[in-house]
């Protein structure tokens, strides 16, 4: 097991991903318990930003840029990768080609976030801080050269930053520095440990459909928190699906709203496993 006291040094990271969120929202909590210092609106915000932002990245960082399991036109491509951006997940190539390099060496030494090899804590976000920047680079050069010929995904990549402080800017000016702790920090805190849930949950808790060689499982609450990504050994069995949730009970808000946007053309070449293939590799 991988110690997390070989972090990379990279406090930035750690203020940013872990200190402002979690801080945030203890702040957040406390202001509304103890001082009522909470709307309406800042509920809104919160709620409206978790569910637009952790869209952006399930489909669009995730379906749409990794696995192309759908096409789409560029405003819609943009719109998607901003919104993943303002999770402040890391640039779009980054996650990209970290999430390749998982899907190359799931549960295996290689894999970036494995549970089965690294424990819970390294794999939900320990390994984030042992990333170094040579290693960063050396993922993008071997996992991520297909995305350099986009030249918006370079363009959303590099300007990453700027997403992250728009998401903040647009919560203030619909709340106040209330709207900005809910819609940001809170929003932040969440969408960051539901995703890394998937990393670190959906490897060792749930149900299996399929016959995988990883440890991928399926689990309902992460299925409804990440917008379906919780549905994970389906994913891990047929990665470049669209829609993750295989049955009806599988709720999957990224594959319903990828259905709506389909409905009215706005994405298309939408790709999905028949179920004769999905009976093929069930689990007997
Ligand atoms: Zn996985
Ligand atoms: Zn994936």
């Amino acid at each position: 097991m991988k110690s997390l006291f070989t972090w990379s040094h990279i406090p930035v990271y750690f203020l940013l991903l872990i200190v402002f969120p979690t801080v945030g929202t203890l702040l957040a909590l406390y202001l509304a318990i103890f001082e009522g210092v909470i709307s309406w609106l800042d509920l809104i915000i919160f709620a409206v930003m978790y569910v637009v932002t952790e869209l952006g990245v399930t489909m669009g960082y995730h379906r749409m840029l990794v696995h192309r399991s759908f096409q789409t036109s560029n405003v819609i491509k943009f719109i998607l990768l901003m919104l993943g951006s303002m999770t402040m997940q890391g640039p779009a190539i980054t996650w990209a080609s970290f999430h390749l390099k998982h899907h190359r060496f799931t549960d295996k030494p290689e894999d970036p976030h494995s549970p089965t090899m690294g424990g819970f804590i390294y794999s939900h976000f320990g390994w984030i801080f042992d990333r170094t920047e040579e290693e960063m680079e050396l993922t993008r050069q071997k996992f991520g050269q297909q995305f350099y010929s986009d030249r918006l995904v370079v363009f959303m990549h590099k300007s990453f930053f700027l997403w992250v402080l728009l998401g903040l800017g647009l919560c203030y000016l619909a709340g106040g520095w209330t709207g900005l702790l809910w819609g940001g920090l809170v929003r932040l805190f969440f969408t960051l440990h539901v995703t890394w849930c998937v990393n670190s949950v959906c490897h060792i808790w749930g149900s299996r459909m399929f016959d995988t060689e990883d440890d991928s499982k399926n689990n309902f609450w992460i299925g409804i928190l990440a917008m379906g990504e919780g549905w994970h050994n389906n994913h891990h069995t047929f990665p470049r699906a669209a829609f993750h949730g295989m049955r009806w009970w599988q709720i999957d808000f990224s594959a319903y709203l990828i259905r709506f946007l389909a409905f009215f053309h706005l994405v298309w070449g939408v790709y999905q496993p028949s179920e004769k293939t999905l009976a093929e590799k069930a689990v007997k």
